[in-house]
């Protein structure tokens, strides 16, 4: 770490405690949800800790992502939750990866492949309740059917997702769950018994047991966020990754001094100016200029001027001895003082998710795991 001038510290003790936190609300299986490269933590190490911690069956977004999971754990069961395509049913078969199955198409390329290889191809239908977004809607029934009748599968599961679960007024989701229970009804009064059923996600999992069924998808809370300003403020969920920098340079300007591209702050006073090396080809974004604070010495430091590719200014005047080579908190704890990817988000306008998944690879990513130690 001391070589490193930018670097994301991902604390997988803090990771266990929120997947921990997050069990205590559901008697049901949890599926952690891994996409986008573990919502930014590193797919491998968060795969690897939440295994240790219990977890058997992951979900990711996309088969490249599935397929990273396999090459190290060749024997977890990975289910890919968002759109595979066609030409992707022999790699499914082969490896034997889970897909959401939401057009008869990829069902029949899917049995195809899997009588090829002379295997059972597992799959597990999603279906569309309100989101609009895929899945099977209530008219494609005897889809399903016709899926449940091709050689070489088996229709291990059946999902959906919810489109405010994350909301105070949960009478849409309500509408989404009645929707899914009366599709699956439909389905076994057909003869079709699938064993696993889910649809939670963590806002869901935090305030909406109903859903809850065989199986949760937690994804943001076990990243220690929240789902949302309405929900998981009172779960004790700590975020896993924190985001830091060092001063790469000081120095004091003139009253009447500008800083940066477009000269876009100007000094009403005496200044001083740290700059820091990062920038939005790290994920700090160029939003935030004149607008975002970071953390250094335990105390809140706007930014300056306009955020640059790779460096940007903090106004560190009223900041005792800022020095090069201080750290600097983009995200995290310094203190008594907490900078959250949530209140990130709200700087922007959107999501502590965004937040998060937009730290760039560039970040090297740190790990810690304090009990590893002692
Ligand atoms: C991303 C995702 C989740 C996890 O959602 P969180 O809000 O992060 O818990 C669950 N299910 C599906 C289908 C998803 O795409």
């Amino acid at each position: 770490m001391r070589l490193r001038q930018v670097w994301a510290e991902v604390n997988l003790q803090t990771l266990r405690e929120n997947y921990f936190k997050l069990q205590a609300y559901t008697q049901s299986e949890m599926m952690p949800i891994v996409k986008a490269d573990a919502y930014g933590h590193g797919l491998i190490p968060v795969v690897k800790t939440l295994i240790a911690c219990g977890a058997r069956r992951f979900g990711v977004a996309r088969l490249e992502e599935a397929l990273e999971i396999k090459e190290v754990f060749p024997e977890l069961t990975v289910m890919v939750i968002g759109a595979t395509d066609l030409e992707q049913s022999d790699t499914l078969v082969r490896e034997g990866i889970i897909p959401s199955i939401f057009q008869l198409s990829q069902a029949q390329a899917l049995s195809d492949a899997a009588v090829k290889q002379n295997q059972t191809a597992k799959l597990h239908i999603k279906l569309d309740t309100g989101m609009n977004r895929i899945g099977f809607r209530e008219a494609d029934l005897a889809k399903i059917l016709k899926i449940s009748a091709l050689p070489n599968l088996f229709i291990e599961g059946i999902f959906t997702h919810f489109a405010t679960s994350d909301q105070s007024d949960l009478s849409f989701a309500r509408e989404q769950l009645k929707r899914f229970e009366g599709l699956y009804a439909k389905l076994k009064s057909s003869g079709l018994k699938i064993p696993i059923r889910h649809a939670a996600n963590s806002a869901a999992i935090l305030q909406f047991p109903e859903s809850h069924f065989e199986l949760v998808r937690p994804g943001i809370a076990l990243y220690g966020l929240s789902p949302s300003a309405q929900v998981g403020g009172n779960v004790g969920l700590e975020p896993v990754m924190s985001w830091k920098a060092k001063v790469s340079n000081v120095k004091s300007i003139k009253t009447g001094e500008t800083v940066s591209y477009g000269r876009t702050f100007q000094a009403a006073y005496p200044t001083c100016v740290a700059t820091i090396p990062v920038g939005y080809a790290d994920g700090l974004r160029r939003a935030l200029s004149n607008h975002g604070e970071m953390l250094i010495h335990g105390k809140r430091s706007m930014m300056i001027g306009r955020v640059c590719m790779d460096q940007t200014m903090l106004e560190v005047t009223k900041i005792k001895k800022v020095n090069v080579g201080d750290v600097v908190t983009i995200l995290g704890k310094d203190g008594y003082e907490q900078i959250t990817a949530t209140e990130m988000a709200d700087w922007l306008g959107t999501i502590s998710y965004e937040v998060i998944c937009g730290i760039s690879k560039r970040v090297p990513r740190i790990y810690l795991d304090p009990t590893e130690n002692n």
